[in-house]
């Protein structure tokens, strides 16, 4: 039975070795006290390995996800500047079925969009039941690089913890899953990947001037997200702080924290997809009776 080893796997690391740092309740939080450099003490290929089975289970409940049509999953993907976003959208997701998945990157935004409110762009990208939609980036712009380059005041941007846990809760309340994730880099591995951008041919594309730009603001950037993790923080939209200085780790803990949050729905996506099975054989047994071909 192939899925026997995972399970056993899952089992004894879920209760001896966090991946991440789960925070979910609002409190201060310092991104000092988590090491970006953590694996562990894993290796590469063992952690390849757990992350190929993680990878299957993943498909498995998204696909009871769909299928159930009962909830869905919102997971929300923020980090500086080469934290690795794309990577793990591109090395988690990649068996996941993608007529179940969104993906919505939010950039810098338009007239239009500024011209409304904060979470006007971020809403209607919300994923329906049944899906996964994964935010590159997202609504915590709004109190991260707004409140950095004070592209609105503080008496703006200060109001917006209450909104985003307001919105989240909502969320929350309509079935929606949510999964926070902070891919947690050191400032010299942030170096070194902007280093290897400009040497790799292979990697210029990704080049920005602005994320050099963006490195003398690495303190205020630090504040901006301790407040944003600490304050909206809560049991049903908790964060996750990945260490992320090693790629092949932070795969590995994404995949480990998708599953074990999406683990305790199984049985009752299960259910409910029997019951619509059951349901359709029942209709369609009276159908055919009615129609003489019983
Ligand atoms: P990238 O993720 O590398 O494609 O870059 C997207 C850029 O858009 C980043 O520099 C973000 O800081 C910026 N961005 C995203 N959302 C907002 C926002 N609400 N206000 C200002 N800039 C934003
Ligand atoms: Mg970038």
């Amino acid at each position: 039975m192939p899925g026997a080893g995972i399970l056993i796997l899952f089992a004894r690391r879920k209760k001896t070795v966090p991946y991440t740092y789960k925070l979910d309740h609002p409190q201060k939080a310092r991104l000092s006290d988590y090491d970006p450099d953590y694996h562990a003490g894993m290796r590469k290929e063992e952690a390849e390995e757990e992350l190929a089975y993680l990878r299957d289970e993943l498909a498995d409940l998204q696909e009871l996800l769909y299928g159930a049509g009962t909830h869905s999953v919102l997971i929300v993907l923020q980090g500086r500047d080469t934290s690795g976003k794309d990577g793990t959208i591109k090395h988690v997701m990649a068996n996941i079925n993608p007529q179940g998945c969104q993906v919505t990157s939010f950039k810098a935004p338009t007239p239009d969009e500024l011209a409304h409110d904060f979470l006007w762009r971020i809403h209607r990208h919300t994923p329906a039941k049944g899906m996964i939609g994964i935010f590159n980036r997202s609504h915590y712009e709004d109190v991260l690089v707004v409140r950095v380059h004070r592209l609105a005041p503080e008496s703006v941007w200060k109001k917006r913890f209450d909104h985003i846990d307001d919105f989240e809760r909502m969320l929350a309340d309509h079935n929606t899953i949510l999964i926070k994730l902070c891919l947690h880099i050191s400032k010299n591995e942030q170096k070194e990947r902007l280093l290897a951008r400009e040497e790799d041919p292979a990697k210029a594309w990704k080049l920005a001037a602005g994320d050099w730009q963006e490195r003398p603001y690495w303190d205020a950037y630090t504040e901006a997200y301790e407040d944003a993790l600490g304050r909206c923080a809560s049991l049903q939209a908790p964060w996750h702080i990945v260490p992320a200085n090693h790629k092949w780790f932070r795969n590995l803990a994404v995949a480990h924290t998708l599953v074990e949050t999406l683990q305790p729905y199984r049985q009752e996506w299960q259910s409910a997809l029997d019951e619509t099975g059951r349901k359709a054989l029942a209709e369609l047994r009276g159908v055919k009776a009615r129609l003489g071909e019983g």
